[in-house]
């Protein structure tokens, strides 16, 4: 049986914020059986993540291109893998078979030919949503997970400070921290997003950081006493108000500095001198160096969601060619919590 694939490409790099003449949703036949002796996998993509760090592998160029291989340069008309779950449809690889529900590296399209050595799993959903194993269960969560317990190391009662807090990775950590016991304030960019991380989430407290003139009273103002962690998922000028209100011997996560992805001028500069002075760590990292947590993370990311300890919180928009506005829109504020494309229906 042979089908139409539609998927999503960029039509030349994308070095400023992303807009819809940027993307190209094109369509090529595919066979959906394999030739004897194959060992690839066709999966039907049903879920698919949609993720800040794309726009920098649109660039033509970005330093994060030759640093991981998780974030390797796009060439423009060419398909774009991204994370996400899929129903295989036909596989000449043994350890699937055709129906089975499988996560990992999928493509921005209807289907996904997954080579050998392609990162494939097959799934247990554990009851909750596939679309959960697209992003809380995922690496989204993973993120929040690595970031805070390992990089940061809260001690209850500490005092963490959250950027992008509505987002799908900051949503986490706030929750994350609050169910350890931490004191937790977070930023947002509305009104709506505010209420949403003390109303919905439990945040101890949240500002919009558009309303604010100056964000290192701000922060003064939100933690008179000091911040002992910040996670980081903005850079700029939050990073530099944060490491002026940093208590001595806090630690920095930088997960992720958004706020330079479309401005290369905004790169933060903070004070060295209360770096060295209040013995400031300050650490990047990413979220695919920490798999060997990924069992402890999906266990207690469960019970959290079972109990009812952490909310998820998910933005789903449907059908490939919705692809383009979702990750435009991450840019814009425009998601609340995880954004997600749905594909089809399993
Ligand atoms: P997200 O937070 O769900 O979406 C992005 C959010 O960032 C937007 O909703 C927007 O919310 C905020 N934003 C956009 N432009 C901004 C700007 N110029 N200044 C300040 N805030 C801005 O995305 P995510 O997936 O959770 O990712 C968050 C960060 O973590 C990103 O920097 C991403 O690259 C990084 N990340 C890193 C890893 C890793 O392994 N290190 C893994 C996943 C993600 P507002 O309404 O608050 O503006």
């Amino acid at each position: 049986m042979e089908v139409i694939n539609r998927y999503i490409t960029i039509k030349h790099h994308v070095d400023g914020a992303p807009q819809d003449s940027d993307f190209e949703l094109k369509s090529s036949p595919l066979s959906l059986s394999l030739e004897p002796g194959s060992d690839e996998v066709i999966v039907k993509n049903l879920y698919v993540s949609i993720d800040p760090y794309q726009l920098n592998r649109m660039k033509s160029y970005s330093s994060s291109q030759e640093s991981s291989a998780y974030a390797v340069a796009i060439t423009p008309g060419e398909d774009i893998d991204a994370y996400g779950v899929g129903k295989v449809v036909a596989s000449g690889n043994p350890k699937f078979d055709k129906g089975d529900i499988v996560s990992g590296l999928l493509k921005w399209g209807e289907f996904t030919v997954v080579k050998p050595g392609g990162m494939l799993n097959k799934l247990d959903p554990m009851g909750f949503p596939l679309s959960y194993h697209a992003g809380i269960l995922a690496f989204s969560g993973l993120t929040a997970y690595a970031g805070l317990f390992e990089i940061c190391k809260p001690k209850k009662g500490e005092k963490v400070f959250v950027s992008a807090a509505l987002g799908s990775v900051g949503n986490l950590v706030g929750q994350f921290a609050k169910v350890f016991g931490c004191y937790v304030v977070g930023c947002a960019g509305s009104k709506e997003k505010v209420a949403l991380l003390k109303e919905k989430l439990g945040f101890d407290d949240a500002f919009n950081y558009r309303e604010e003139t100056d964000l290192k009273s701000t922060l003064r103002r939100y933690f008179p006493d000091g911040i002992d962690i910040y996670f980081d998922n903005v850079g700029g000028d939050m990073q530099e108000a944060a490491v002026s209100n940093m208590n001595i011997n806090g630690r920095i996560a930088v997960c992720g500095v958004i706020s330079e992805y479309t401005d290369r001028e905004k790169r933060a500069a903070p004070s060295m001198i209360d770096v060295v002075y209040k013995r400031i760590k300050i650490q990047g990292f990413l979220a695919g160096d920490y798999l060997n947590l990924f069992g402890d993370f999906l266990s207690t990311t469960c019970d959290h969601l079972r109990t009812g300890k952490i909310q998820p919180l998910e933005d789903i928009s449907e059908g490939v060619e919705s692809i383009p506005s979702a990750l435009i829109n991450l840019f814009r504020g425009q998601n609340i919590g995880k954004k997600i494309i749905k594909i089809a229906e399993q």
